[in-house]
């Protein structure tokens, strides 16, 4: 079944890249090496995406041994082929950013909220972890954010090629001839029709779903999720995908954490705790965690925790609980990821957001308890249970090492909501180890590519770094085999 083909094209181009962040720019600078000619569409007023405003972490691998380790992680959702494939592109990393003129320097795994030594890998009691190295883009240190230099030099490099990129020009469907081939692109620019030709192939690189509130409620495995990233990631390219009889995969899978949402952005903050002073709890006034050893991308484990009873989640939302100490010690919330980053600083002794009510505080726990309207007694005793723990060295509850373990004794006394929010979805149209888009069968889509964020390798659980990592390895391998392809002119 084609979908209208146009009279007339607007624009002829060889390769057409939908959406320009890590993904659709490593695509972009690999077909137009490969001599393709490259016309990116870009559907915000300026590039970067969720890449811009990540961490900036990337990975590499010295051995195939690590096909172990994504292979447990992915659980049976991602065949073997592609799991071999990513590997093998995965120890080219490191040597594509340097190719491209960037300089490296290593990177420590994070950890979400605590300050404690960093684990080597998000699951490092799996096998074959240990051939990952983590690192990011180096210097100028002028420019302190790594997300922001890796899409410096990312976007530079599309510059220098001079590939043409069209901003604010959001792609609405796919156009296919007769022979079910994608042939082009039907966008929109100034609230007209603009009809882009691919004479070799197209490339979808536009992100996830963080931002289409049905396909979170269809797909996400507890509710609500909010987001971190980039508001234009609203899952454009599963519709436009599926439209043409793209399968879908991994569209449960997460990558997300515990975050803060004030009704007056679209974005949610991230939020850290640089300190011991805390614990979480949820409704009932319960811890439901070792803090320390959440790992940071992996909170809908707990969040879609169901109490079928109550008929209510169990951990959403969950509150911080902390004391004045952790109150000083640092701002709640980072100020260089995300893309709040830009919109809005947080006070550094998080006084503002206690002043903005963000931030509830009591005198005692029997105050704050009440101002988060949970039951008094439930969160004195789950302090007082906590303290003990920290006073005797155990926390007979959940384990949390000696180390880890200080009371939370210093009023005022402090809490913050929080929620399950995305880093980013994994889900989208099911990919080929060529990057090709599948149909619900199983059979390529011809000439039409994915990479990055939207319809990812990481189908269960994710490794930290693995979705830019993803995007640039995916973006080489699409934009090489979209650039291979003969014109069907
Ligand atoms: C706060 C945060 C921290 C993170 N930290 C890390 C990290 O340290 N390491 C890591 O590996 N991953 C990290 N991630 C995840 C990672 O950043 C993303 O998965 C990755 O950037 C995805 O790249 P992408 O190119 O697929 O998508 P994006 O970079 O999001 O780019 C997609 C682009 O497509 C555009 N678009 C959408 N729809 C259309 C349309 N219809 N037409 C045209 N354009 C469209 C969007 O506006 C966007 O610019 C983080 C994410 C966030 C939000």
């Amino acid at each position: 079944m084609s979908i209208s083909v146009p009279e007339k094209w607007d624009i002829e181009t060889d390769v057409v890249v939908v959406g320009y962040g890590g993904a659709g720019a490593t695509a972009a600078i690999t077909a137009s090496n490969c001599g393709a000619q490259v016309t990116v569409l870009e559907k915000m007023p300026s590039g970067g995406g969720n890449t811009r405003v990540s961490g900036g972490g990337l990975f590499k691998t010295t051995s195939m041994e690590w096909r172990r380790y994504v292979e447990a992680l992915c659980f049976g959702a991602t065949g073997t082929d592609v799991i071999e494939e990513f590997v093998r592109n995965a120890m080219e990393n490191k040597d594509w950013i340097k190719e491209i003129g960037g300089e490296v320097e290593p990177t420590l795994h994070l950890q979400v909220s605590y300050p404690g030594p960093a684990p080597k890998a998000s699951f490092p009691q799996l096998p074959g972890w240990e051939s990952m190295e983590k690192f990011g883009v180096k210097g100028p240190d002028t420019e302190p954010n790594k997300a922001e230099r890796l899409w410096k030099l990312l976007s530079g490099n599309v510059e220098r090629r001079a590939i043409r990129v069209m901003m604010s020009t959001p792609a609405r469907r796919l156009i296919t001839n007769e022979k079910d081939e994608v042939i082009g692109v039907a966008a929109e620019k100034d609230g007209r029709d603009l009809f882009v030709k691919a004479r070799r192939a197209v490339i979808l690189t536009c992100g996830g779903f963080e931002f289409n509130d049905d396909l979170k409620r269809d797909f996400l495995p507890c509710k609500p999720f909010f987001a971190f990233g980039n508001p234009g990631n609203t899952g454009d390219g599963v519709r436009m995908a599926q439209k043409i009889g793209a399968g879908l995969w991994h569209m449960t899978a997460t990558s997300a954490q515990l975050g803060f949402k004030a009704p007056e952005y679209e974005s949610a903050f991230i939020i850290r705790l640089f300190t011991e002073r805390f614990i979480y709890v949820n409704r009932d006034a319960r811890r439901f965690a070792d803090e320390a050893k959440i790992e940071v991308h992996s909170i809908a484990w707990l969040t879609s925790i169901f109490d079928g009873q109550r008929f209510r989640y169990l951990n959403i939302p969950a509150y911080a609980i902390f004391d004045e100490t952790a109150r000083r010690k640092a701002p709640l919330s980072p100020g260089n990821i995300g893309f709040n980053q830009n919109l809005y600083k947080w006070s550094s002794d998080n006084s503002a957001e206690i002043g903005k009510g963000w931030i509830s505080k009591g005198k005692t726990i029997a105050e704050l308890a009440r101002k988060i309207s949970v039951d008094e007694a439930a969160l004195e005793k789950t302090v007082a249970d906590y303290n003990d723990g920290c006073k005797n060295g155990r926390d007979g509850e959940f384990g949390r090492s000696r180390e880890t373990l200080t009371a939370i004794d210093a009023p005022p006394y402090y809490a913050i909501e929080l929620w399950p929010c995305l880093i980013n979805t994994q889900g989208g149209p099911t990919r080929d180890k060529d990057g090709r888009v599948l149909d619900a069968e199983g059979s390529p889509i011809p000439r039409l590519y994915s990479a990055g964020e939207l319809g990812s390798i990481w189908g269960f659980a994710y490794q930290g770094s693995g979705n830019n990592g993803e995007s640039l390895i995916f973006g080489r391998i699409a934009g090489r085999n979209a650039a291979a392809e003969r014109s069907w002119e």
